[in-house]
């Protein structure tokens, strides 16, 4: 799985695991860099690729981000982040709400993380409430029968590694 990880990931202490792909972006590192704990993060930033959007990638998201009424909320990295998402067809790590939001506008797969327990990684499916078929990425309406689809959670805790210790 190709994932991109923003900043705040990496400071609530994500670790990243062998089988999958990471990606972020040069202001994502810049940021990083400019605060503490540099010894654990220097070890995290060796598994994390650095990439830029390209303008297409990042023009889709700002247009759709005033479309939303995003756009405000959101920094140039984070649009970047999310441009960056669709480009590589990746799934964004990210708890902002208004990138979460853009994400669904886009049909951007996210995953949420719990900053108190790091292992508690949440995949949002889609269910529908007629039919009950479950969807990967985010709809109104079910295309099947027309009922409305609601998102639910779906524990993921793979991703990150299980003897990570706290000091
Ligand atoms: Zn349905």
């Amino acid at each position: 799985m190709k994932i991109v990880v923003d900043a705040s990931a990496i400071f609530a202490g994500f670790t990243p695991e062998g089988s999958n792909e990471y990606i972020t972006t040069i202001d994502s590192i810049s940021e990083i860099k400019s605060k503490k704990f540099r010894d654990t993060i220097e070890r995290t930033l060796i598994f994390i690729e650095i990439k830029e959007p390209s303008q297409e990638f990042l023009d889709k998201v700002i247009a759709k981000s005033k479309e939303t009424g995003d756009f405000y909320q959101l920094s140039e990295n984070d649009l970047k982040l999310l441009a960056l998402s669709m480009q590589e067809g990746a799934v964004l790590l990210t708890n902002d709400l208004s990138m979460q939001n853009i994400a669904h506008a886009l049909d951007i797969r996210f995953i949420e993380f719990n900053s108190k327990n790091i292992k508690d990684f949440i995949i949002w499916k889609y269910r529908c409430t007629g039919c009950k078929k479950v969807y990967n990425k985010f709809i109104e309406i079910c295309p099947n029968c027309g009922n409305q689809v609601k998102k639910f959670p779906v524990k993921k805790n793979s991703l990150i590694s299980k003897n990570q210790k706290k000091k």
